[in-house]
């Protein structure tokens, strides 16, 4: 097994962070669930997808920092990295944001897994080098192919209907309870405690 995780909304959990930042800019009101798609969603529901892409430039930028991890995912790596399998973050994230200030993203995600503790050995001892963030979704794809993952976990369902997705790559759709109607045989996990069920007692 080797093993490929996807980062935004996989490792990272954004409601609390979209929610309160929103609120900061007067964007939506306080009343709002404070989850991502609810901010999202209500957004796009006034037509405000400018709004609602800024906002997620500003969020993965200069606010990432206060972004939180999912609950298990660093002992989840902690444990991967002691006794296998192999595993890698693999993700797509432009450089810069596509609205509003040129903030470098992917730096962002990088001086956020080193604050979190992801490259400390005395934590969970992951090495930079088993990072890998593509510009597009056809890049991510492509080191999904070249470190040889078996498995791959995502919360976008777009990651694994994309044509060039390799075949023979087990699906884990991530966030979820059971599979979308366009992926009825995917492996899906609600949180890190079934992806550590599942791949330590399961599939070894
Ligand atoms: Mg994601």
């Amino acid at each position: 097994m080797v093993l490929g995780v996807d980062f935004d909304n996989t490792i990272v959990r954004y409601d609390d962070l979209f929610h309160r930042v929103a609120v900061e800019r007067g964007l939506i009101p306080v009343t709002l669930p404070p989850r991502k798609n609810d901010v999202r969603d209500f957004l796009r529901g006034q037509n405000r997808e400018r709004d609602w892409t800024e906002l997620q430039g500003y969020v993965y930028g200069p606010r990432m920092a206060e972004a939180q991890p999912f609950p298990g995912v660093l002992e989840f790596f902690a444990r991967a990295i002691r006794r296998g399998p192999p595993l890698y973050i693999i993700s797509h994230k432009t450089r810069t944001a596509v609205e509003g200030p040129a903030y470098d993203l992917q730096k962002a995600a990088q001086d956020w897994l080193a604050a979190q503790g992801f490259f400390d050995p005395s934590r969970v001892g992951l090495s930079p080098a088993r990072v890998h963030f593509g510009i597009t979704r056809p890049e991510k794809i492509n080191f999904i192919r070249a470190t040889g993952c078996t498995h791959f976990i995502d919360d976008l369902e777009e990651t694994f209907l994309e044509e060039t997705f390799p075949t023979g790559v087990v699906k884990i759709l991530f966030g979820r309870h059971e599979p979308p109607p366009s992926l009825p045989a995917v492996e899906v996990a609600e949180g890190w405690a079934q992806i550590s069920d599942y791949v330590f007692n399961v599939a070894r």
